[in-house]
């Protein structure tokens, strides 16, 4: 039977991508670079033409930390844009072909006997940046009431914690001992897709409760698991302020979390690559700061002149400058867009037609946002609760107008955060004089080319 919405407004089906193969491990690249957000390179206790070894902090003492994932030397320090300006300092070094493992990283001899303060410290010295980007203090950790593992990808394309389930049962076991202590949650949930709950019985049976969730996309977004699998609110650095309750991590990276006990700190991840030639996504294991070119060169993925490549998910990440951008601590997936699918922008106009704001999961009044985001009329955003959008992209996915709404909002966003609350549209904020109209990052703003148009060859 044939299911029609009414005004055809009923939430779309995206289904996620199933796994299907073992990942491929990648050789260890020439050359990584290790991004360091919001920080600069005066924050480094490290200069050019310095050796490094892995596991070594490059942080300068009261500056947190940015752990080397590497051996080699440093051939360069620099700082790089990354999306919506925000400012990294970047770390190029030259690796070498073995590891030599920094001293002063300290195996954790035995989780039951060990602090909670000494295991989130163990795990801040480890490179673990998803715990140490909500307090740098291990010991003014915020209060965690549960903690949901999730083997659900973030990404429709992402099957990197679906593989930690089915590959690492027993990874993910210790890695919740690991987390429960350290966060002293008082309660622990495992979220897993339907389709894998075979693999979710090899799992020891009481130290989390096992949810099982519909393989469809947004469940695996941490502030919807957050909400369905814990009935809480994710805990989230809002400013100076840290809200919420529930932290969510996935699979992939608490099982990750076991390196600790080594005395090693987390130095690779498993990264789902997608393709428009090959939809079917494929897992690589690769060393974190490997530029995404060693990846596509190994998987023979050719990036093709006006294609696009996401990071991050194809409905809520963002697209790369260059293959050059290195793979980061928490990025999941790269999907190559072929040419074809890439989606211009042209400038329509809302229809009220009303879905985006049927669809939205936090029941923002998204055509509104986006009409006030467009026109830089931040100061109507904030009122409208901009800064709740979990930036899912289901309204611009049902939008008839194609219009690029999570971009208005996202914008709406980080100008409130910044507070820039200024008249400025989303043409000027977007405009970068770096490239020009060869940007390839923007191309998603670029008007298509006119109906018949002779293609121009220069641009070929
Ligand atoms: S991207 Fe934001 S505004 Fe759009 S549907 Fe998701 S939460 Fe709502
Ligand atoms: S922004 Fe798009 S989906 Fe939302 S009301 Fe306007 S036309 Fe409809």
């Amino acid at each position: 039977m044939n299911i029609r919405s009414f005004f055809q407004i009923l939430p779309p089906r995206i289904p996620c991508a199933t796994l299907a193969s073992t990942p491929v491990p990648l050789p260890l690249p020439e050359r990584v670079t290790l991004l360091w957000p919001d920080r600069s390179p005066a924050d480094l206790a490290v200069r050019a033409g310095d050796s490094v070894k892995t596991g070594q902090n490059l942080a300068r003492a009261d500056k947190d930390f940015l752990v080397s994932t590497v051996t080699g030397g440093i051939e360069e320090i620099s700082v790089f844009d990354g999306p919506q300006g925000c400012p990294y300092a970047a770390v190029a070094i030259q690796v070498a072909p073995k590891d030599d493992f920094d001293p002063s990283l300290k195996a954790v001899q035995d989780v039951e006997s060990a602090s909670p303060v000494s295991l989130r410290n163990a795990l801040f010295e480890a490179g673990f940046s998803s715990l140490s980007s909500l307090c740098d203090n291990p010991a003014l950790w915020p209060n965690v009431d549960t903690l949901v593992v999730s083997a659900l990808d973030a990404d429709p394309l992402g099957i990197a914690d679906q593989q930690a389930l089915r590959d690492n049962p027993e990874g993910i076991e210790n890695g919740i001992a690991i987390l429960q202590k350290a966060t002293e949650a008082s309660q622990i949930v495992m979220a897993v897709p339907e389709g894998l709950a075979d693999s979710a019985g090899r799992l020891p049976q009481g130290a989390a409760r096992m949810v099982r969730m519909p393989a469809l996309y947004p469940n695996g977004l941490p502030e919807i698991l957050a909400a369905k699998c814990a009935g809480g609110v994710l805990l989230e650095r809002k400013g100076a302020d840290i809200t919420g309750d529930t932290l969510v991590i996935g699979a992939e990276e608490a099982a990750a979390t076991t390196c600790i006990l080594d005395g090693k700190p987390l130095m690779e991840r498993t990264v789902s690559i997608s393709s428009g030639n090959a939809p079917e996504p494929v897992n690589v294991r690769v060393r974190i700061g490997a530029p995404v070119s060693d990846i596509l060169a190994h998987l023979d993925i050719q990036l093709q002149p006006k294609g696009k490549l996401i990071l991050n998910g194809i409905l809520r990440g963002y697209a790369c400058f260059s293959d050059e951008q290195p793979v980061a601590a928490d990025t999941g997936s790269i999907h190559v867009q072929a040419p074809a699918d890439v989606f211009f922008y042209q400038q329509t106009a809302c229809t009220n037609c009303g879905k985006c704001n049927a669809i939205c999961p936090v029941d923002l009044e998204v055509n509104l946002l986006g009409r006030y985001s467009e026109y830089g009329v931040f100061d109507k955003c904030r009122p409208l609760g901009a800064e709740n959008c979990i930036e899912c992209g289901l309204c611009a996915y049902v939008c008839p107008a194609r219009r690029p709404l999570v971009q208005f909002i996202s914008h709406a966003k980080h100008a409130i955060r910044t507070q820039t609350m200024s008249q400025i549209s989303m043409e000027e904020a977007l405009a970068c004089n770096a490239c020009g109209p060869t940007c390839p990052a923007l191309r998603l703003f670029e008007t298509g080319p006119p109906e018949g148009a002779v293609p121009d060859k220069n641009q070929e």
